[in-house]
């Protein structure tokens, strides 16, 4: 896509503060908001690759730590597995020590975090202590849309690639077009599981958007139910760009 990889690294809003007010800049956090399965996950990897700041996915981290097997994996391995939130505290100091890590410095993409009105009251916490201002995006998708994303999602063990049978089938079936690893279905994408994740995203975190509304003027909604990811990626660049320059 030309508007993506056009320029150098980094050639995005960030880069473009930084070279006009630099000693204005604060780190931009960017709130990637919306339900399992609205494309969260794809959106962060365009938006680090184009703005050059990581992503944050909760998700991963704690995926991670079950995958090690250390203490906080076994403790929150049978949570995970039900589709339920993991607690709060948790989260919370998982990203508080995350966003101050030197690659933070110049901003930072939260995927999956806050999912809980604790969690949205740590955050804002956390950033005015980080002196990150926010941005939030809001993805905006249709409940039947999901239900058919969520059911044919692939991923890649070993690089992380997501896939869907339906919206982006690899080119042979089963095997990552990156690395020719053998896909697998995420633990927590069983079907019993899909459905408790979007209980509770009704019942918890959806909510918050109400919070976000009244608490920033920098909410970007962005539809995401019916066009390719590269379509929804140009609407967010447009509404990041919208509001820098506002
Ligand atoms: P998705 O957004 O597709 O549900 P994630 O990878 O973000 O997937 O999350 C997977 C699981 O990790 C959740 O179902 C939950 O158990 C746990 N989790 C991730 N982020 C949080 C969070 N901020 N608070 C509590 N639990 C979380």
């Amino acid at each position: 896509m030309a508007s993506r990889n056009s320029g150098r690294k980094g050639a995005g809003i960030v880069a473009a503060i930084e070279e006009r007010m630099p000693a204005l800049v604060k780190p931009m956090a960017i709130i990637l908001f919306g339900s399992p399965g609205s494309g969260k996950g794809t959106q962060s990897r365009y938006l680090v690759e184009w703005l050059d700041i990581p992503q944050i996915s909760t998700g991963d981290m704690l995926r991670d730590h079950i995958r090690k097997g250390d203490a906080i994996g076994l403790a929150i391995q049978d949570r995970m597995r039900a589709g339920s939130l993991v607690s709060d505290e948790l989260v919370n100091q998982l990203v508080f020590e995350r966003i101050h890590q030197p690659d933070c410095a110049r901003g930072f993409i939260l995927d999956g975090y806050p999912r809980t009105p604790a969690q949205a009251e740590e955050m804002l916490r956390l950033l005015s202590g980080a002196g990150a201002g926010e941005v939030v995006i809001h993805l905006v998708v249709d409940y039947n849309v999901i239900i058919s994303r969520m059911s044919g999602r692939r991923v890649c063990p070993k690089c992380g690639t997501l896939y869907n049978s339906v919206s982006r089938p690899p080119k042979v079936e089963g095997i990552c077009d990156l690395d020719g690893t053998a896909l697998v279905i995420r633990d927590d994408d069983r079907e019993e599981v899909v459905r408790e994740r979007l209980n509770q995203y009704e019942r918890q975190t959806r909510p918050l958007i109400d919070f976000f509304r009244a608490m920033s003027d920098r909410l970007i909604e962005v539809d995401a139910s019916r066009d390719k990811p590269e379509v929804v990626f140009e609407r967010i660049q447009s509404g990041l760009k919208d509001l820098v320059r506002t």
